[in-house]
């Protein structure tokens, strides 16, 4: 039997096995590689670090997953593929074999910045969290003022951390920029806009220019790079390392190797790097992987125009962004985890209120999107609120004072 192996449960992959749970997939093996057999959301780990919810609730059962998709688990990192072989190989010298491989692994964070080594990476989030239990966090300096960078710092000063957030740009980017640096004052937050940091010296004391100051620790958020066995496989990749694929999501070099998340760039489409880009592309895959089974032609992937955008805010608070859309609110923030249970293996954990009430909030936003009435656009905050407020009462998740509380928070997050 032919065997497809997936590399990396990335947003896409999670797609794809959500795919395969639901309606069975046959005619091909499948077998997934990745390191973790539980791995934190992207989404909600500014809400952890912030204290709204606990790490369990924010973690996803990869292993699990596999199990309800009939996909086989295999725990491991790839750090080479023989392109000509059809072979990758595993740290630890392990190696599978593929008739078709599909590449899911995410980005890295670029390292060049010099003393980067004295820093904290922003990914994997499962370091990051683990490098934040053993710091302390009294001074925080955070480089990249993008939407990873912006969250995390408000979240760790809402932990009571004095954070100094330095960006090389003038303002946040995107056309919420404006609203992001205010609620970053809000959050007090230090933002260093136009303040690029040139290297990182022992202490941590971070340069950027004359100025020079010293920290606790250093988190490193800007720039993101693609893993380099990509290149060094000898696939097609863009100037940045990342995959060159056509609209299938097929490489440009290898037909049998489908790249999707951060580490693809559509070569006649590019579009942003984010999850929500990366779960479509999931849909996308299943889709092509069925039609690979049947021996149908494969689809074009297209991908929307815009995508939602949720920077949560330290407190009680996100700010929404869709083109040149911008709102914010206690709704946005509900709306996080929201998306989060749209992955089955919360949604199959789900109370029946909170399944419903997810359904009524995706048809309230289908109504903003196609009507785009002013009535749609003021019912659909309304009806997020009110619905998230539901869904947590289901689950007995306080919502009086779940932002004060740090009792929510599990004591290994921080060890100060
Ligand atoms: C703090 C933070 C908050 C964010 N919030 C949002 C948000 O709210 N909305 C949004 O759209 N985007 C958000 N993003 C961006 C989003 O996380 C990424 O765009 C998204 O995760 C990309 O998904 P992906 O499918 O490419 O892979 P990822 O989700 O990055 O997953 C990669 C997977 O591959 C595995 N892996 C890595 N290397 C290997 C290897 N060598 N072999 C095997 N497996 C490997 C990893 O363990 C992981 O399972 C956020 C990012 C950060 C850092």
């Amino acid at each position: 039997m032919k065997r497809i192996l997936l590399v990396g449960a990335g947003h896409a992959h999670l797609s794809v096995l959500r795919s395969f749970a639901k309606e069975a997939f046959h005619g091909m093996r499948v077998t997934l590689v990745t390191p973790l057999a539980r791995q934190v959301y992207s989404g909600m780990l500014p809400g952890v670090i912030a204290g709204h919810y606990r790490l369990d609730d924010a973690q996803i059962d990869i292993e699990a997953l596999c199990s309800r998709a009939s996909v086989e688990f295999s725990p491991g990192s790839v750090d080479a593929l023989d392109l000509q072989a059809r072979r990758a190989s595993l740290e630890g010298g392990e190696k599978l074999d593929y008739d078709v491989i599909s590449l899911n692994p995410g980005s890295r964070i670029e390292r060049s910045l010099p003393g980067a080594e004295r820093t904290l990476l922003v990914k994997p989030l499962d370091e990051l969290l683990a490098g934040l239990d053993q710091k302390r966090i009294g001074r925080v300096a955070i480089v990249g003022a993008g939407a990873a960078g912006a969250e995390l710092a408000m979240a760790l000063g809402h932990r009571g951390a004095a954070v100094t957030l330095y960006s090389d740009r003038p303002t946040p980017p995107g056309v919420a920029g404006e609203q992001i640096a205010k609620a970053l004052r809000r959050a007090r937050v230090d933002f260093r806009p136009g303040m690029a940091v040139t290297a990182v010296e022992q202490g941590p004391v971070i340069v950027a220019g004359p100025s020079r100051q010293d920290f606790d620790l250093v988190i490193l958020a800007a720039g993101s790079v693609a893993p380099a066995w990509l290149a060094s496989a000898g696939l097609a990749v863009d100037g940045h390392g990342f995959a060159l694929v056509h609209d299938t999501l097929q490489s440009t070099s290898h037909p049998e190797v489908f790249v999707s998340g951060d580490c693809a760039t559509l070569r006649d489409a590019p579009h942003p790097r984010s999850g929500v880009y990366a779960v479509r592309h999931g849909e996308s895959l299943a889709a092509n992987f069925r039609n690979l089974g049947g021996g149908k032609p494969l689809e074009a992937f297209v991908p929307q125009a815009h995508a939602l955008v949720l920077l949560s805010c330290g407190s009680r608070y996100a700010i929404a962004q869709r083109g040149g859309w911008t709102a914010q609110g206690y709704w946005a923030l509900a709306a996080k985890p929201a998306g989060l249970r749209r992955e089955p293996q919360f949604r199959w954990g789900d109370s029946p209120a909170s399944s419903t009430s997810w359904s009524i909030v995706m048809i309230a936003a289908v109504a903003v999107a196609v009507a785009g009435c002013e009535w749609t656009m003021m019912v659909t905050p309304l009806l997020f609120g009110l619905l998230a407020r539901v869904r947590m009462s289901a689950k007995r998740v306080p919502m009086r004072r779940p932002f004060r509380s740090r009792s929510t928070v599990p004591p290994r997050i921080f060890s100060s």
